[in-house]
């Protein structure tokens, strides 16, 4: 028998944690974090007490409350007995937070199988973030944590990395991961041979991105396997085609930022490559070093060691590193305690805002808006500041959005907006889901399941803990 039981990315957008069961062998389909949910509940100051193992979690029906899937610190921590592992693996898609983050809670013995190219980007996640209860997914330190304990070695979890044309066993379970175009290298979609027939799972993937055709390999694999059922995202059936494209944004910024003769300022996700590679281009292009942060380097690095993204070192003639104050905001090499900068102080293309202010024109810097108070160093008196993200869809971005246009306004910064979306849109998705053509549609990862329904195939309005039996 095969069964697919949705904990997660139903009626919202990302938390995706599906468990799929076979004969025995059971498998999550990504363990994500719901960003809607915690937010029902949670905010900046108020959040899960650590204290209490995974006990909020638990409470508060952030995660699931199922057998032998969670590690044996978190349940011994909240006054429950641990568990021996019953999960033989977690698929993960991707590297974004709403697809991995919760697997910071998994037993240490339920392997992860990703990407090569997404463990890069998870290891720098790792590096140069703060370690909470939430993402530890690398590796984790075992709670209570005892100020004696701090300097003890991490526990690194057991990955299994792919690319695609690799196949994957686990006991009778085969999967076939197939690369997909997505906002974040190494993102995957993976075709699942069960007993009961074949089941396709999208992950997020997008039809308009540079590496369509990464997205046209997945789904030709997932129409040939001629599948039972397809769970597919769904982030934007409600949209049509807008036209929208890397290169567009390209084009808008590069024309932007050629003709500023003040300070330029971008903000983009520093997971997506495309991304930094536009940005990267036009740099060069228009004359103007790009600066970033010594947490972007992290990312860099890590990409520029995978020699299939093309990646520029972090060492690079045309990158700066901006050293951010601390401390005495001296600059001086005590003021550094975070491993992340200490092991980068020596590089020869360190850069201070003071210096970026006394030639404006010479410089694009990579300024995300939780960085602005560098703009009170950068000083800048005009220039343009290019915001290569998705506009705010919900109250709380609105918030943040409003205080950022405050800043731009008070430094005199013209607000423009570049950006094209790692998500399919409604028209491409239906087309999409018509050529694999499954027995069964579980649409997922939508707020508008119902939009599926058009489709003329049979189509499941997935409900929370409810079995699925194929
Ligand atoms: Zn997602
Ligand atoms: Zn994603």
């Amino acid at each position: 028998m095969v069964t697919l039981t949705f904990y997660g990315g139903i009626r919202e957008i990302g938390g995706n944690k599906v468990l799929l069961e076979d004969s025995g062998t059971k498998i999550f389909l990504d363990f994500g974090m719901s960003f809607g949910r915690r937010g029902l509940y949670f905010e900046e100051f108020l959040t899960p007490r650590v204290a209490n193992g995974i006990g909020d979690f638990l409470a508060m029906k952030l995660i699931p409350d199922i057998r032998g899937v969670y590690r044996e610190d978190l349940l011994t921590h909240m006054g429950r007995k641990p568990e021996e592992p019953e999960v033989q693996g977690v698929l993960l898609s991707h590297a974004h937070a709403d697809h991995a983050n919760y697997i910071s809670f998994l037993h240490k013995d339920i392997p992860v199988y990703c990407g090569e190219t997404c463990k890069h980007v998870l290891e720098a996640v790792n590096e140069q973030s703060q370690r909470s209860i939430e993402n530890e997914v690398v590796d984790f330190k075992l709670r209570p944590l005892y100020r004696r304990d701090y300097r003890k070695p991490p526990v690194k979890r057991r990955f299994k990395t792919f690319r695609t044309g690799d196949k994957i066993r686990i006991d009778s379970l085969e999967i076939e991961p197939v690369h997909v175009d997505h906002s974040v290298p190494g993102a995957y979609g993976f075709v699942i041979h069960t007993t009961e027939g074949d089941v396709v799972y999208t992950g997020d993937l997008r039809m308009h991105g540079l590496h369509a055709s990464m997205t046209d390999d997945f789904v030709e694999a997932a129409r040939e396997a001629k599948p039972r059922v397809m769970i597919t995202e769904g982030t934007r059936i409600d949209r049509g085609r807008t036209g929208e494209s890397e290169h567009r944004v390209y084009v808008k910024s590069k024309k932007e930022l050629f003709n500023n003769s003040k300070l330029s300022i971008v903000d983009f996700n520093f997971k997506d490559v495309d991304r930094f590679r536009t940005f990267y281009r036009i740099s060069k292009e228009v004359g103007k070093k790009m600066v970033i942060s010594f947490k972007h380097a992290c990312f860099l690095e890590r990409y520029h060691s995978d020699s299939k993204l093309q990646v520029p070192d972090s060492r690079d003639e045309n990158i700066l590193l901006l050293k951010p104050k601390r401390l005495t905001g001296t600059y001086i090499d005590e003021d550094y305690t975070e491993p992340y900068i200490k092991k980068r102080l020596g590089y020869p293309n360190i850069v201070t805002a003071e210096e970026i202010r006394d030639k404006p024109e010479k410089y694009m810097v990579v300024l995300n808006f939780w960085y602005f108070n560098t703009l009170i160093d950068l000083k800048p008196d005009g220039g343009v500041y290019i915001h290569s993200l998705s506009e705010p869809f919900n109250e709380e971005m609105q918030m943040s959005f409003d205080r950022m246009m405050n800043w731009l306004k008070f430094f005199n910064l013209r607000f423009v907006q570049a950006h094209c979306s790692g998500h399919i849109n409604g028209t491409d998705l239906k087309e999409l889901i018509k050529k694999v053509n499954p027995k069964e549609l579980y649409p997922i990862h939508t707020e508008h399941p119902g939009m599926f329904r058009k489709l003329g195939i049979k189509t499941r309005m997935v409900k929370e803990g409810k079995v699925y039996k194929l």
